[in-house]
Formats: structure tokens, C-alpha cells, sequence
């Protein structure tokens, strides 16, 4: 589903992804760790081109993202993308929220669109905060909407970007199980989040970055009890 060849990016002068080769096959759940500025949001956001690589090859379901790309409309409708802080608009409810897309970009109408967002929404277990707008829901809640906002979409690969890192103890697990039903459903997932637990339970495979580059990946199992590099030993110390 996603093809990354000897990828490279600069912000600048600043080389900031270094070869990048990453496969990842339907369905497969991706989890990338990595210490702070190592590229990890970069690279996600490369995959739906919110950010431009400069040399290399990304190809997403058969689409090659391309400087002079005509159809990014339908590679961003099949990758959806769930960010830390969680970016709901705040003067439309959550229904609203969840429709805005399906409406303007898929063209539904608006009855179907509305039918489709109940349905996420229960699938996430907040249905009954439909009518309500972001501020009056809790950090955990506004996560689950953000999520339930981009399958709306239908999107057939979801990124995260630490989902979990702006919440509040208590709110980590109901959005964790949240991700952990939609792997169970079969999405190709890739996921940046410190949730060692979380990817013990749902990765097939853990990505070690590093300065722009991937150090190491291998099972969950191997990753954590047995990592390779120095650089990976010296991480994993860090946060376990
Ligand atoms: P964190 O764990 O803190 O979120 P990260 O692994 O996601 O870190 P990135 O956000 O991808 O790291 O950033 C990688 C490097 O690129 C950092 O050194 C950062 O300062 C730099 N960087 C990120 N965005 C830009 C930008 N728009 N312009 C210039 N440099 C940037
Ligand atoms: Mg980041």
C-alpha cells in the first residue's frame, strides 16, 4: 500500500530524511518510534504529502506522489491522519466535523454524509456527543472524533502522529483502544507514539529512527528484547 524508495528530504540545507526505504503492505500496522527531532512527523506527513520529499520515490496505493502530481485529492481522501493536538475546527459540532470533508470533497450528500459520521462516531463510542462542539468534550473525546472525522473518509491507510501525547492519563487508553478496533479491522496503519504497549500488542513491525534515518526494524518481540544498535539500546533505556 505504501512504497518508499531511497527517500530523501531537506528543510533548507537541512537534511532531514537520509535514504528512507519503507514498505509497508495492506494492512499492515506500522509503529515508528524515535527520540525528538529525528524526522518521524516528517516522514508520516511526506506519505500524504503535506510535506514534499526531494529525491527518492513515496508510491501510495499506486500513486506516485510527484512534484507536478494532478490527483492529491484522492491520495489525501485515502490516507486519513489523526495529529497530536487533535485540530477540530472549534465552531462546528462534532457532526459537523465529520461531515465538512465527505460533503465538500466526496461530494455526499449531506444526509448520506451525516448517516456515515453516526456510524464512526458510534464505532469511537461517542455517538451521543454528536451535537456538541470540540470545547465541551474532554482531551479523549476530541481524539475519538478526530479519528472517527477521518474515517468518514473511508481512507484505506490511517497515520497518527503521537495521538496520545496531549492527553491526560486517563484519556491514553480510550483512544489506544480505539486504534487498537481499527487495526483489528484490518487498516494499514502507521503510527509515531511512545505507546511501547501499544505496539507490543498491534505492530507487525517497529521502525527505529534516528537523525533522519532508519536505524532499525524489526517484530515488537526482537525490537524490545533484543535491539541491534547502540542508538536503539540508548532510547529504549530512555523510555522504558
Ligand atoms: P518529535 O518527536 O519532537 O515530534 P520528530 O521526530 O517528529 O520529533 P520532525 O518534526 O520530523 O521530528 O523534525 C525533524 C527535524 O526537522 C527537526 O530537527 C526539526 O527541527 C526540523 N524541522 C521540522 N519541521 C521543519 C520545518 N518546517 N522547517 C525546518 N526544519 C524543520
Ligand atoms: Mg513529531
Amino acid at each position: 500500500a505504501i512504497q518508499i524508495d531511497r527517500m530523501n528530504k531537506w528543510y533548507g540545507t537541512f537534511h532531514v530524511l537520509r535514504d528512507i526505504d519503507l514498505h509497508v503492505a495492506k494492512g499492515e500496522r506500522i509503529v515508528i518510534a524515535g527520540p525528538s527531532g529525528s524526522g518521524k512527523s516528517t516522514l508520516i506527513r511526506c506519505v500524504n504529502r503535506l510535506e514534499e520529499h526531494q529525491s527518492g520515490r513515496i508510491v501510495v496505493d499506486g500513486i506516485e506522489l510527484t512534484s507536478d502530481i494532478k490527483n492529491i485529492d484522492r491520495v489525501r481522501s485515502e490516507v486519513g491522519m489523526v495529529f497530536q493536538h487533535f485540530n477540530l475546527f472549534p465552531h462546528l459540532t462534532v457532526l459537523e466535523n465529520c461531515t465538512l470533508a465527505p460533503i465538500w470533497v466526496r461530494r455526499l450528500p449531506r444526509r448520506k454524509a451525516e448517516e456515515t459520521a453516526m456510524r464512526f462516531l458510534e464505532k469511537v463510542r461517542i455517538p451521543e456527543q454528536a451535537g456538541k462542539y470540540p470545547g465541551q468534550l474532554s482531551g479523549g473525546q476530541q481524539q475519538r472524533v478526530a479519528i472517527a472525522r477521518s474515517l468518514c473518509m473511508e481512507p484505506r491507510i490511517m497515520l497518527f502522529d503521537e495521538p496520545t501525547s496531549a492527553l491526560d492519563p486517563e484519556m491514553i487508553k480510550e483512544v489506544l483502544d480505539t486504534m487498537i478496533e481499527l487495526a483489528e479491522d484490518g487498516m494499514t496503519m502507521l503510527c509515531v507514539t511512545h505507546e511501547m504497549g501499544f505496539a507490543q500488542a498491534v505492530a507487525d513491525r517497529v521502525i527505529f529512527m534516528d537523525q533522519g534515518q532508519i536505524v532499525e526494524q524489526n517484530t515488537p518481540k526482537e525490537f524490545f528484547e533484543n535491539p541491534q544498535s547502540e542508538r536503539t539500546k540508548l532510547f529504549l533505556s530512555q523510555i522504558l
